[in-house]
């Protein structure tokens, strides 16, 4: 899952952006909140994790600004222990979480997962499609009751695909939200990832619609 990450600190930046690596999400981050705009401008994300003081264009202004225009995305906002009305304000102008600063890794990654969960319509915490259970946060996958050893990048895959299950995903979209900015990509890369997943899984349960991308549709076939 790609996450945006606007934050201007160096190294509280640095931590996060490898804690949320560990955690299995692609992290693209930007360090004001112009590049943020231009990034959602461009970008297709699951969860934006915000700090409010930013240079050139302020956390709350750019929050205030996506929402006028339509952008549902998640947004977990950072804030200091002393700006309780800041905390307010940010839930007023459209955030869905936020965290204190200093907080722990751990806990920032499951408030992304749930905040996504949510935001897909899923309320429970597995995902279940055609025969196949998904669990963000064990990070384990089992089709039809037995378990099914998947790589970091067969598992973003399956799980995009069953967050969007019967709907098809084009080869951008998914190279998009599996890979972050700069990050080597081959060309056939999601083509070899969806093999994999035919083979440890069953050859019939991810469809390629021609021309248009992959689709894993809702009941089992
Ligand atoms: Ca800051």
């Amino acid at each position: 899952m790609r996450i945006l990450l606007v934050e201007d600190d160096q190294l509280l930046g640095d931590g996060v952006k490898a804690g949320l690596a560990q955690s299995g999400f692609n992290v693209d981050w930007v360090r004001d909140g112009v590049a943020a705009e231009l990034a959602l401008k461009t970008g297709e994300y699951a969860g934006v994790v915000l700090d409010l003081g930013l240079p050139r264009l302020a956390g709350m202004e750019l929050l205030a600004r996506q929402r006028a225009l339509g952008n549902k995305v998640p947004v977990l906002i950072l804030t200091a222990r002393d700006r309780v009305e800041d905390r307010i304000k940010g839930l007023d102008a459209g955030a869905d979480d936020y965290l204190i600063k200093p907080f722990d890794l751990h806990e920032l990654a499951a408030r992304l997962r749930a905040l996504v969960r949510r935001a897909s319509g899923a309320a429970a915490p597995r995902l279940q499609v055609a025969g196949i259970e998904l669990d963000p946060a064990a990070r384990s996958v089992r089709y039809r009751g037995q378990p099914v050893e998947l790589s970091l990048r067969e598992f973003a895959l399956l799980q995009e695909l069953m967050l969007n299950a019967g709907r098809v995903l084009s080869r951008e979209q998914l190279a998009q939200r599996l890979y972050a900015w700069g990050e080597e990509i081959e060309s056939n890369a999601i083509e070899v990832h969806v093999h994999h997943l035919r083979r440890k899984l069953a050859p019939e349960l991810v469809r390629t619609v021609r021309g248009v991308g992959y689709m894993l549709p809702r009941e089992a076939a």
